[in-house]
């Protein structure tokens, strides 16, 4: 059957009652059965809609009044939350952005990993949910007078935001730490990368600080190997902030989006600095993965090691494994745990980390967990646990095959993405596991995304 035209067009202005929300947070209106998704507007309120932008089976709009407003509707503190593209969420309250992603837990173990049953318990929320980031990424450009300029990018480009003075999401150390290597950089004349043409130097600042030992690691990305005026910058930064403990340079060289170069090193202090989770001690450096929210990391972890049951004889699988920090937490339960990890700084960083702590039964390797793991089966490895935690795109269809092939009598699933989770569910229950609960964890409020932890158990007769 042909489908039928959308009921808009472009820059229509239609008058909207938004029912629902997206993954992203943005209000879901109807015309006709036909969905407009629009940012800014929340379930229950009513409003005139610009249509920006129209696809088959949904448009895109621009939220121009409001006639009827929500009472989970807030001001956001933020002065630039509007153009930003770091936060979605501020102009709702805390209560239903934590509903928004409960529900977003729910629908996706219904919808997708088809799974309407599970407990899916009320997502843990953050007693304070402002100023929670360990670790800020931030561009550098330039004014029209050429002074340096620090924000992030608007939504969806490439343009710095004009008058962004703080961030409330960030550490306040890390704000101001940005905030003086954008000052003295610029008295010291060093040029703002230039995108569009491929000149100028420094890219982005990097500001990572320990939340129990305040250590902070500051990494300045150039496209140029050489950093200007390093010394005088180096000088001035350690003499005004004894709380910096590492200074890393990293280049940069390509015309592309991604921020980080291939090479790092240090020009002042270690390659890393500290944090310390619990009982627990890391080493961190600038390219490795790190959770950003550590209130929450601990409780995320926690819930891990609940799940994991591991006992005085079992051996584990930490896949996707950072720095080893769910590795050295189940370390101290498990008679031998096994990480595996792709990024080699990382690794590096786990090793040391098990020394650091003196746990002597984990051993980290380097390499894709996909490709890693059916060797380890080949070799005749068989974990009672595995513990995986991917990126958003979830596991490696592989990796789910190794995993099946190791039979383990558990598995504790830590995802930042309730779709691929579902996904991967699906795929864990059809080989023989029974998902037996899903915890989410709210680790970056006033955004949309989602964390969960999952425990599965192998079905007790195994029918495949
Ligand atoms: N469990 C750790 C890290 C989780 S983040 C923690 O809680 O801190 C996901 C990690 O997976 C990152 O460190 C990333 O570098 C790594 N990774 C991504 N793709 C991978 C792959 N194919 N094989 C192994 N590790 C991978």
């Amino acid at each position: 059957m042909a489908k039928q035209a959308a009921p808009v067009k472009k820059n229509e202005t239609v008058t909207l009652q938004f029912e629902d929300l997206t993954h992203e947070g943005s209000g879901v209106g109807k015309i006709n059965g036909y969905p407009l998704f629009v940012p800014f507007a929340l379930p229950g309120e009513e409003g005139d809609v610009k249509v920006v932008k129209v696809n088959k089976n949904f448009g895109f709009g621009k939220l121009l009044n409001l006639t009827k407003s929500s009472p989970e509707r807030v001001e956001p503190p933020c002065d630039v939350f509007y153009k930003c593209g770091g936060c979605q969420v501020q102009h709702m309250s805390y209560d239903m952005q934590l509903d928004m992603k409960q529900e977003q837990v729910k629908n996706a173990m219904r919808k997708i990993a088809h799974l309407a049953d599970v407990p899916v318990h009320p997502i843990i929320r953050m007693e304070d949910p402002w100023r929670y980031r360990n670790k800020v990424q931030m561009p550098v450009g330039e004014k029209d007078d050429g002074e340096l300029r620090t924000g992030f990018y608007q939504k969806r480009s490439h343009r710095i935001i004009e008058g962004m003075e703080t961030c409330n999401i960030q550490d306040e150390v890390n704000d101001r730490m940005v905030e003086a290597v954008r000052r003295i950089a610029d008295r010291l004349g060093i040029s703002a990368y230039d995108e569009q043409n491929d000149t100028g130097v420094l890219r982005h600042i990097v500001v990572r600080t320990g939340e129990v030992t305040n250590d902070t690691m500051i990494v300045i990305i150039t496209r140029t190997t050489e950093l200007p005026h390093q010394d005088e910058l180096v000088k001035e930064l350690i003499q005004t902030y004894p709380h910096i403990k590492s200074i890393v340079h990293n280049i940069n060289n390509r015309k592309t989006n991604s921020i980080w170069g291939k090479t790092s090193h240090a020009i002042w202090g270690e390659d890393y600095i500290y944090d310390q989770i619990g009982d627990i001690k890391f080493a961190i450096s600038a390219r490795s993965f790190y959770q950003v929210n550590p209130p929450q990391t601990k409780k995320l972890y926690d819930k891990a090691l609940e799940y994991a049951k591991i006992g005085s004889h079992d051996t584990v699988v930490d896949a996707y494994c950072g720095i080893g920090t769910i590795s050295l937490f189940m370390a101290q339960e498990a008679k031998k745990v096994y990480g595996v990890e792709v990024v080699p700084e990382a690794v590096d960083d786990a090793k040391k980390n098990a020394k650091l702590n003196g746990i002597t039964n984990a051993t980290f390797y380097v390499g894709e967990a996909e490709k890693v793991m059916p060797w380890w089966t080949a070799q005749g490895m068989r974990p009672d646990v595995i513990v995986v935690d991917p990126p958003r795109k979830g596991c490696d269809e592989e990796l789910l095959k190794a995993m099946l092939g190791m039979e383990p009598k558990r598995i504790v699933y830590v995802s930042c993405n309730p779709s691929t989770l579902a996904r991967d569910l699906r795929i864990l229950e059809d080989g023989g596991y029974a998902t037996q609960e899903v915890q989410p964890v709210d680790m970056f409020p006033q955004t949309h995304h989602v964390e969960a932890v999952c425990w599965l158990e192998k079905n007790v007769f195994n029918q495949k």
